[in-house]
């Protein structure tokens, strides 16, 4: 586990209330000059730092890959597999059992809005 935060969102207000913001996953100690201005080209006059939840991402990710490269055939076609990651840390997990189609949906209803730490403990549990 990183103790370094991955995402952070960077929200900028000028004196005519404009809102944006920047999406930083580099770790940035402060919004590049560039971004400092809103689309109008006012200056930022608050300029602030809001680290991602533990939400988990849920992710779901092809199974197919190809069995024979002589004849191209595939496998594990309409198979897929869950995948929960951490945007706050970087960290991911896989299910070791690919679904299908129709269980893929319904995997991903049961792991939203759940914590990261939790999701992942329910993609291969039996919670
Ligand atoms: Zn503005």
């Amino acid at each position: 586990m990183q103790d370094r935060e991955m995402r952070v969102y960077w929200e900028m207000r000028c004196d005519e209330n404009h809102g944006w913001e920047l999406i930083d996953d580099e770790g940035l100690d402060y919004p590049p000059d560039a971004l400092l201005r809103c689309p109008l080209g006012h200056e930022a006059v608050t300029v602030t730092r809001q680290p991602a939840t533990e939400l988990a991402v849920v992710t779901v990710e092809p199974a197919a890959r190809v069995v024979d490269s002589a004849t191209g055939r595939i496998g594990l076609e309409r198979q897929y597999f869950i995948v929960v990651s951490n945007l706050a840390t970087g960290e991911a997990t896989r299910a070791v059992v690919a679904v299908s189609e129709r269980e893929a949906p319904q995997q991903v209803q049961r792991l939203l809005g759940r914590t990261y730490s939790k999701a992942a403990e329910m993609l291969n549990g039996r919670r």
